[in-house]
């Protein structure tokens, strides 16, 4: 279900009159109050190995959507926050981990299933760079395993989103999947 089929009150005046012509936006005929469903900014890192580039770092996840899959480190954008911090402060939180970002890479939209509802978002891809030896530590329970791969050990389908597999293929190749 998403965003738009799920609201069928005005958070603002409590009326039932609320239409949402399509998915983007709900307007309320009651109080003019409008809503816009806009897509979510998240971040992920490609994040490589600064004394082997050809080596990736990964996540296994253990939770919902795609458990059991690996993932770049990354999350939500918060209001007011660059992507750039957002994806340093990310990868802290789950890893205790810094890393340099190299370079701002592709993006691909996506849609996050989270407890039955869709909500769509913009996944932003970045290069970054981190010392491997430096010991990782998992903080968070979405995380179980982390993984370093070589790049060219077929990585791409044991990814947990399509955004993220088409991040890969473009970094690996320069193919920008439509
Ligand atoms: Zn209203």
């Amino acid at each position: 279900m998403t965003l738009g089929e799920k609201i069928r009150f005005c958070p603002g005046c409590g009326s039932p009159s609320v239409q949402t012509p399509n998915d983007r936006a709900f307007s309320c005929r009651a109080c003019d109050f409008e809503f816009f469903l806009n897509t979510a900014p998240t971040v992920a890192g490609l994040i490589l190995d600064s004394r082997n580039p050809e080596q990736i770092m990964l996540i296994r996840r253990g939770r919902d959507p795609g458990k059991g899959k690996l993932a770049m480190p990354g999350g939500f954008v918060d209001p007011g926050e660059s992507a750039e911090k957002a994806l340093q402060r990310e990868v802290l939180e789950e890893l205790g981990l810094s890393i340099e970002i190299d370079r701002y890479l592709c993006s691909f939209p996506n849609n996050d299933l989270y407890l039955g509802t869709i909500y769509p978002t913009l996944d932003l891809f970045f290069v970054a760079t981190t010392d491997r030896y430096s010991k990782p530590k998992m903080r968070l329970p979405e995380v179980v395993e982390i993984v370093w791969r070589a790049l060219n050990s077929g990585v791409e389908e044991d990814l947990a989103f399509p955004s993220m597999q088409a991040a890969f293929k473009y970094l690996r190749a320069g193919i920008f999947p439509i």
